[in-house]
């Protein structure tokens, strides 16, 4: 009765829901038999670090990610770093990175001794623009850093026409695309390596930090292997200097038990944002485009609106959680910036990052919220 009457004076009057930016809950309840069996294994053996669990999961993420060898590391930004070592980066030599993404991918470049050179964006999707890309070349150049940003690929054929003729190389950024697929190719198909991010909140997501780096080079993903402890070729010898980037025993059974419920996870966030797309048509918003020859696989749903901060707010207000990815660009951070790229200089880049707001978009949100979200948002917007 009451809520019929306030149905009537009122003009807010769907009733107030909460919907969670990520509800890692809900996807532990759907698996916990599965995921306390795998964990319980590893506290049975005792085995904690590296171990059958980690062999074992590299081989699993390999075939699913359709290349022939996966490196399990510490977390994503380890995965960049030994990427680039890997393929032995020189110290000072240029590395073309775009300007929207998350630190880490910029961080990698300059731990490695070489030079971010930041590009900027496509202003519908976000990826690294080709042109930009062309532009940014140099003698100097060694290599170009594109990231599968949100979930979708960068136009990796595109990319390698640019590399190619200059022998440069290229490591794609997936940490935020596992399965995502460019003309039917997967991450690490074009690129000279491809590495991945499975912290908590990415599409695959351990109980704690981890990450894989996959190739196509059997040599390199060997090498990859001995660096990432310590450069040991057995137990008490070392053929190079590498350092600890291991993975540990506890993610990778997680993680392995997680891996066959990717592909049902990415179907679920891929039907919230069909719906997304439908429901929000006309209401004042710019949704991100996915690319016709693309299998976007939704990390994020992205949508732009020039008075970004006041819908955030209002949403927040109705128990909507948004994110920002991301509301500064690199070259407009301390951290990253250059003379070579002062504020108004990559304007795609820059404008994108004022309007951008990320929905909440994970499997396990309910019709409820998904109807929630659309009306809220076509209801402030
Ligand atoms: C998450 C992420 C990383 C870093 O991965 P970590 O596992 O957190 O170290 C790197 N690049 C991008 C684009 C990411 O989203």
């Amino acid at each position: 009765m009451k809520e019929e009457a306030s149905r009537v004076d009122n003009k807010v009057s769907t009733p107030l829901r909460r919907v969670p930016f990520l509800d890692l809950c809900a996807q532990y309840q759907s698996i916990r038999t599965e995921i306390e069996s795998a964990i319980g294994e590893v506290v049975r053996t005792q085995r904690f670090v590296l171990g059958s669990e980690e062999t074992r999961f590299e081989k699993a993420f390999a075939a699913h990610s359709r290349v022939p060898h996966a490196v399990g590391c510490s977390c994503g930004t380890s995965a960049l770093f030994i990427a680039l070592a890997a393929l032995r980066v020189p110290r000072g030599a240029e590395v073309i990175v775009p300007t929207l993404t998350y630190p880490a991918t910029a961080e990698a470049v300059i731990l490695a001794g070489a030079v971010p050179v930041l590009v900027d964006v496509e202003a519908d999707t976000g990826l690294i623009d080709i042109e930009a890309t062309r532009k940014a070349i140099t003698p100097r150049t060694w290599g170009i850093l594109p990231v599968h940003l949100y979930g979708q690929m960068a136009d990796m054929k595109a990319i390698a026409a640019l590399a190619q003729p200059k022998a440069l190389k290229v490591v794609e950024d997936a940490a935020q695309a596992h399965a995502a697929e460019s003309g039917g190719l997967r991450p690490g198909t074009v690129g000279d390596a491809a590495i991945f991010s499975f912290f908590p909140g990415k599409n695959l997501g351990a109980y704690g930090d981890a990450g894989a780096i996959v190739t196509r080079d059997a040599a390199l993903a060997s090498w990859m292997r001995q660096y990432r402890n310590h450069g040991r070729l057995d137990k008490y010898r070392h053929d190079f200097v590498g350092f600890n980037f291991r993975l540990d025993a506890i993610q990778s059974a997680v993680l392995e038990a997680k891996l066959p419920h990717l592909g049902e996870w990415t179907e679920g966030r891929r039907r919230v944002v069909d719906q997304y797309r439908a429901g929000l048509r006309g209401c004042g918003v710019q949704c991100l485009v996915e690319r016709p020859h693309n299998r976007h696989v939704y990390h994020l749903f992205v949508i732009r609106h020039p008075e970004r901060d006041r819908l955030k707010k209002r949403l927040a207000e109705r128990g909507i959680d948004c994110g920002l990815h991301y509301p500064i660009p690199l070259h407009l951070q301390p951290a990253f910036a250059s003379a070579d790229c002062p504020p108004g200089s990559l304007p795609r880049a820059e404008s994108l990052c004022r309007e951008l707001l990320s929905l909440p978009v994970y499997p396990e949100m309910t019709q409820e919220q998904v109807d929630y979200v659309i009306n809220e948002v076509r209801a402030h917007a």
